[in-house]
């Protein structure tokens, strides 16, 4: 312990930086002490002893030193306290709640007792080696469910489809197919002599009723995103502007070797951080940069200069671009300001979850999350809708669509 800063302190005021990472560091809001807690010592000096020297600030993705090394009674747990809940976010292979509420308990757990099989069978073949460790990883993951089972060291917060569409008012509009037999994901519904996706489906019944339908979902948001904001984002005023360095997005995605793209972004870029660092900024931007006397004008000018922004978000493609520019055109400038301001806040949390389609007709327009038999939402469409209840304001409703059988 460093004596000579806080010779008195018992950190009872302490922030976890970055509830991510797997071993956490805390800054004392007292005495301005980092360190981690004792809790996590023997691991990590065994596993992760190139982690211990310094943290990453979840908000600010500054790099922030340790100074104090492990204390006794740091985490909330240690204290008596409940764990904070840090669920990571669902990726293939990690989308049940065990596995992304629990991600640092079972990489512990394996780890440690994979290491444990490796000094104890030293001459065992890779074959060997790699079914024993996926025999651990499924004992660990076992044992991970019967603790939660028992004692759950966390409640999952996470509220189902039924109480976010009761919670957030929204509209279900039920609609009813006929589904194919053996269908795969894609086509599924019959129309007449077709097979159709539940989108198509769902387009032309709103096509039958007077809209007009644009089929959306994420990108053209981050489209207009990048083309909108990247004279702020990547502002040559802001200190935390750096030159990063990514794969070229269309020979990537064209399978051929392509040149790095260098492009500036600040070091906290999507954080909610970055809203209210750049607070004045963005409030610039809006007022001065953004004049409604002709959007498409701007967007259109600004595709270019965007480019490299836009291929870092992967908003590159030329039909995402169309769709982007003529979300623009539907919508009243206004709320496509509301929009941007909402993404330009915390990007990373609320860059994913947008509704599939867009209906407009004569000044009215609304957007279509469709939901097929069986398709529930997803986590981010959940944190969309509570986020547009609460924050955009934006007409929305669900088509769910109904087996007929
Ligand atoms: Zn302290
Ligand atoms: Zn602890």
């Amino acid at each position: 312990m460093n004596e000579r800063n806080a010779p008195s302190c018992d950190h009872a005021d302490r922030t976890c930086l970055n509830q991510h990472e797997l071993i956490r560091k805390y800054r004392c809001n007292d005495c301005g002490a980092v360190m981690m807690c004792a809790c996590d010592e023997a691991f990590g000096r065994r596993f992760l002893a190139h982690q211990l020297n310094e943290g990453c600030e979840l908000e600010t993705q500054e790099r922030i030193t340790v100074t104090h090394g492990f204390q006794p009674a740091i985490c909330s747990e240690c204290r008596g306290l409940q764990a904070d809940p840090a669920p990571a976010a669902a990726i293939p292979g990690r989308t049940s709640k065990i596995k992304r509420y629990y991600w640092r308990e079972l990489f512990f757990a394996e780890r440690s007792a994979q290491a444990d099989w490796d000094v104890e069978h030293p001459d065992a073949s890779d074959d060997e080696r790699r079914s024993a460790h996926e025999k651990i990883e499924r004992t660990v993951l076992e044992d991970i469910k019967a603790l939660h089972a028992s004692a759950p060291k966390y409640t999952f917060a996470e509220k189902s489809q039924a109480e976010v569409i009761v919670q957030f008012s929204v509209e279900v509009e039920a609609l009813e197919a006929t589904y194919a037999k053996g269908a795969k994901k894609g086509a599924q519904i019959v129309s007449g002599d077709e097979v159709i996706s539940p989108e198509e489906f769902a387009s032309r019944h709103y096509a039958a009723q007077g809209w007009q339908v644009l089929r959306l979902e994420s990108v053209p948001f981050h489209v207009l995103f990048g083309a909108m904001t990247w004279l702020l984002i990547q502002g040559y005023d802001d200190p935390l502007c750096q030159m990063v360095s990514f794969g070229d997005r269309v020979a990537f995605e064209e399978k051929r070797p392509g040149e790095m793209i260098w492009t500036h972004l600040p070091s906290d870029f999507g954080s909610k951080g970055y809203g209210e660092r750049r607070a004045n900024a963005i409030d610039e931007h809006f007022d001065q940069m953004l004049l409604d006397d002709d959007p498409l004008w701007l967007f259109d000018y600004w595709l270019e200069p965007s480019e490299g922004l836009r291929q870092y978000l992967w908003a590159h493609r030329p039909e995402d671009v169309a769709r982007a520019r003529r979300l623009l055109e539907i919508l009243p400038f206004e709320t496509t300001k509301a929009i941007l301001r909402y993404l330009v806040e915390g990007y990373w949390d609320r860059y994913l979850g947008w509704p599939d389609l867009l209906l407009y007709r004569q000044g009215e327009f609304k957007f279509v999350e469709v939901k097929s038999s069986n398709d529930k939402l997803s986590e981010e469409q959940k944190s969309w809708i509570g986020d547009n209840h609460d924050i955009l304001k934006l007409p929305f409703a669900i088509a769910k669509i109904h087996k007929i059988t």
